[in-house]
Parts: structure tokens; C-alpha cells; sequence
């Protein structure tokens, strides 16, 4: 019997956790090393993010765990709407509601990371408690064939370079506010107005950020609301944000936005209430997009590799950053599989450029378009608008959110057009 391949991993969140299960049941030997015990992954950080999974990237995640949150309310729909001004003096630009041609579901990270870390130890995975230094790398990487760091957005990062060519963006371009509320339920009559309690209410203002809830599965409490808030830089949300120190303080806030800007939707968010049994259930900060070399080097020269929000950082406005980890940690491991051995630095970086181009890009994209990058504007400016005339087009807009690649044949007009005239022709089809 040859020996099993023997894998790293450094990090236990949403994508280590995943990698190392899945490695796992392919009969792989992994050591995963984490700062924090299993317990305190659960029940002592905040959710670094709400991780919605839209369509493929809940597909793929299936195809690799399997399906533990089978009573998750999904989301099947982006209730969207534009307005402009303020409060008394509001405007509304755009209004359309389409359902999505795939099923979305945000489950706490929290728990899926738990979850599958649970299985891990359970089925005899060696699971270290130790904050992994740049100078325990060296020992690490020499004891397995390969080292993948999932140390997420701030871990480690120094190990892998900037790629300036990949990278658009110096700064954040969102101030982020994150919540998780009780309190309302999922049925017809909730958000009846705004596609009945399965879809995402996505409310957009065009100076100032964009307010996003949608259907969620808490850790502690299931079924629940999650909130995500984003402010544009110099805007006066971001003062309201920086007010936010708790869970309490994070309900008024978000429940006077909707006061002030989106008063038809207040009914619903005045039901919610703060998770009482998770005092992290919220979460404020800004990401600055950024795109790594995949390819580190510990103090002796072996080569490491980055994976998940290590390697790609996105703003959340689009919720790329889970999805196109857990679609790279799935080609990952069927990479790792299929060679066997000899994972050199060349083969690292083949495999992020692959994930690259078959995702990264497309997602990282995706994102500018949704941040309203000037780059975008002549997507945005004839999409938008033909979201609100068809919800063909709008279908065809969220469907980015689940496949982004079509984004990436859009340079022109014509093929803004194109895009358009094929979302119609396939609901013809459809229909
Ligand atoms: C507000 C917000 C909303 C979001 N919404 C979505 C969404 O809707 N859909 C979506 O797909 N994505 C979303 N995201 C992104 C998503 O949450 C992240 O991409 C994902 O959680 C990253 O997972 P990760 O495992 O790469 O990193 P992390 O979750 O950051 O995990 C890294 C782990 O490594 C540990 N670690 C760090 N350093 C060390 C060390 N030296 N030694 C040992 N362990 C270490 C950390 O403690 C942590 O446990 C959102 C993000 C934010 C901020």
C-alpha cells in the first residue's frame, strides 16, 4: 500500500474546514492547525461573513459535503430597488423583483466550519490548536507534501505578494455593517411587498451604499434575517455604522436607515430583534479587494499555498468571497487527488491561475459591477433599467451572482445588448 498523501492546512474557517473534510474522505492525511479551539470557532468570533451560497457554489458545496441544513430558509428571488435623496425627499429610480433561476441559502459560517470540523476530528483528522507563526511554517511544510494556507483576509498574508496586475482596487470602497436578527418569520406575509419572505430584499441608494436582508440559518437560533449594510466612503451612512458597538446598537441603526430611506420595508425590519443567545452576531469593518500570488515561500524556500480569502479578498456586495472558495477548495482537492504527489511551485500556481480563470475573475468582476465601478457603467446603465422592463433581464443580472463568467464578454455596448437579448430569448424558451 503506497503512503497517503499528507496535507497542511493552517486555518479552520468556512474554506480550511472544508478542504480538510473533503481532503479527508478521499483518504488523504490531513493536519489542520487553527488558532482557536473547534468550541471558540463556534461560539467565540462573529461570523466573518454571512456567505450566502447562490446557486452553483451551493451546488458544488453539496456535491462535496452533502446537505446538513436541509430546513435553511432559502431565497429564491432579489427584491431590488433603486432610490436616490433624502429622507422626506426621496426618489425612486428603479423597482423590480425577479426570481432567481437557481436557489440561494446563507448559513452561518460558523456552523457549517463546526460542523465539518466536527466530522473531521470525529473520523480520526488531526485537528492542532496553535497559532501557526511564519517561523513554524518551515517544520509544517517539511512534514507534509503540501501546505495550503486558509488563514483568511488577515493571517499570514504577508506571505503571498499583492499581484498588482490583478488587482484594481488600493483601498476598501464599502464600509461594511453585519447583522444577524430573530424575530421574523419566512412566510407569504412577511415582506409580501417585496416577493413574500423568499426572496432578498436588496435596497439600493445611489449616493450613499446599499442595504441588502435575506433569509438566513443562525447557529444558535436557525431560521433568522441577515443584514448586511454598505456604506460609500464619505457618505453619512458610514457615521451611523461607526455608532454600532453591540447587537442592540446595530438594530436602531439599521432600524433608522429603514426609517429614513426605505419606510415602506419598516413594518417588517421593526419586528426584528437582537439573537439574545450570540453576543457576536454582528459585525463592522471594510475589505480592500485584493488578489495575492498564490505562492508563498517559508524561512528555507518550500513552497506554501494560499487558498480562499487569503488569495482572493472581495468586497461582499456580490457575496463572492465564500462561494469562489469553496468552488476552489472543490477543484483543489480533485487536483490534489488526481497527482498524488510532487506538488511543486509551478503545479500551486497552475492551480490558482485555473481557478482564476474558471472564477476569480469572473467574481472579482462581478463585484465591480455591483459596486458601481465607473468601469461598469455601461453594463449597469442598460441592465438595470432592463431588469426593471423584464424580469427576464433581472434574472439574468442575479444569475451573475451564481455564474459570473458571462461578465466577463462584456466590453461593448453591443455586448451589453447581446447579454440582454439572450436573457429574454431564454425566458421565451423557458416559457
Ligand atoms: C459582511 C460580509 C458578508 C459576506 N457575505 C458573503 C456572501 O453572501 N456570500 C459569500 O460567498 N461570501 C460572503 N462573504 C465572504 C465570506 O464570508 C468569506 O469569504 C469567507 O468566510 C472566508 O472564509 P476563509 O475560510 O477563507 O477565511 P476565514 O473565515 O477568515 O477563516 C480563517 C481562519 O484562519 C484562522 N487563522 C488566521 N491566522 C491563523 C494562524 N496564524 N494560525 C492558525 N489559524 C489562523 C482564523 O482565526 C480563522 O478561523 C462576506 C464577507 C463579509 C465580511
Amino acid at each position: 500500500m503506497t503512503n497517503p498523501i499528507r496535507v497542511a492546512i493552517v486555518g479552520a474557517g468556512i474554506v480550511g474546514a472544508t478542504t480538510a473534510l473533503a481532503l479527508q474522505r478521499h483518504g488523504v492525511d490531513v493536519t489542520l492547525y487553527s488558532d482557536r479551539s473547534i468550541e471558540d470557532l463556534r461560539d467565540a468570533v462573529p461570523a466573518t461573513g454571512t456567505a450566502v451560497l447562490f446557486g452553483r457554489s451551493r451546488d458544488v458545496d453539496i456535491d462535496l459535503i452533502g446537505e446538513s441544513y436541509a430546513d435553511a430558509p432559502v431565497s429564491l428571488g432579489m427584491a431590488t430597488r433603486l432610490v436616490s435623496g433624502e429622507p422626506g425627499e426621496l426618489t425612486t429610480l428603479l423597482d423590480f423583483d425577479p426570481d432567481f433561476h437557481y436557489t440561494a441559502a446563507g448559513v452561518d459560517v460558523r456552523l457549517r466550519a463546526h460542523d465539518r470540523l466536527t466530522e473531521f476530528v470525529r473520523a480520526g483528522g488531526a485537528f492542532v490548536v496553535q497559532p501557526v507563526t511564519v517561523g513554524d511554517l518551515d517544520a509544517i511544510a517539511a512534514d507534509h507534501d503540501l501546505t495550503l494556507l486558509a488563514t483568511g483576509k488577515g493571517g499570514l498574508v504577508e506571505l503571498f505578494p499583492v499581484d498588482e496586475d490583478r488587482t484594481v482596487y488600493r483601498e476598501p470602497q464599502r464600509e461594511l455593517l453585519a447583522a444577524a436578527f430573530a424575530g421574523l418569520g419566512h412566510g407569504p406575509e412577511v415582506f409580501a411587498h417585496r416577493g413574500g419572505g423568499t426572496h432578498n430584499v436588496f435596497n439600493l441608494h445611489a449616493e450613499h451604499g446599499e442595504l441588502w436582508i435575506g433569509p438566513y440559518w443562525h447557529k444558535d437560533i436557525g431560521a433568522s434575517w441577515s443584514f448586511l449594510g454598505f456604506a460609500r466612503p464619505g457618505s453619512p451612512w458610514v457615521e451611523r455604522f461607526d455608532s454600532v458597538t453591540d447587537a442592540a446598537s446595530a438594530l436602531e441603526v439599521v432600524t433608522e436607515l429603514y426609517r429614513d430611506y426605505y419606510p415602506e420595508d419598516l413594518p417588517e425590519i421593526e419586528k426584528l430583534t437582537v439573537i439574545e443567545e450570540d453576543q457576536r452576531s454582528w459585525l463592522r469593518g471594510a475589505v480592500t479587494p485584493t488578489v495575492r500570488k498564490p505562492v508563498g515561500h517559508t524561512a528555507s524556500g518550500r513552497p506554501v499555498a494560499a487558498i480562499g480569502d487569503t488569495v482572493l479578498a472581495f468586497d461582499p456586495i456580490a457575496g463572492q468571497g465564500a462561494q469562489t472558495g469553496i468552488i476552489q477548495a472543490a477543484a483543489l482537492v480533485a487536483a490534489i487527488v488526481a497527482r498524488g504527489t510532487d506538488f511543486t511551485e509551478d503545479w500551486i500556481a497552475e492551480q490558482f491561475d485555473d481557478h482564476w480563470d474558471a472564477r476569480g475573475h469572473a467574481a472579482a468582476e462581478v463585484t465591480r459591477l455591483f459596486l458601481g465601478d465607473p468601469d461598469y457603467a455601461f453594463v449597469a446603465g442598460k441592465l438595470f433599467p432592463a431588469a426593471q422592463e423584464d424580469d427576464a433581464v433581472g434574472a439574468a443580472l442575479f444569475g451573475l451572482l451564481s455564474e459570473p463568467a458571462p461578465i466577463l464578454g462584456l466590453h461593448t455596448d453591443e455586448d451589453v445588448d447581446r447579454f440582454i437579448a439572450d436573457a429574454k430569448a431564454a425566458a421565451l424558451v423557458r416559457s
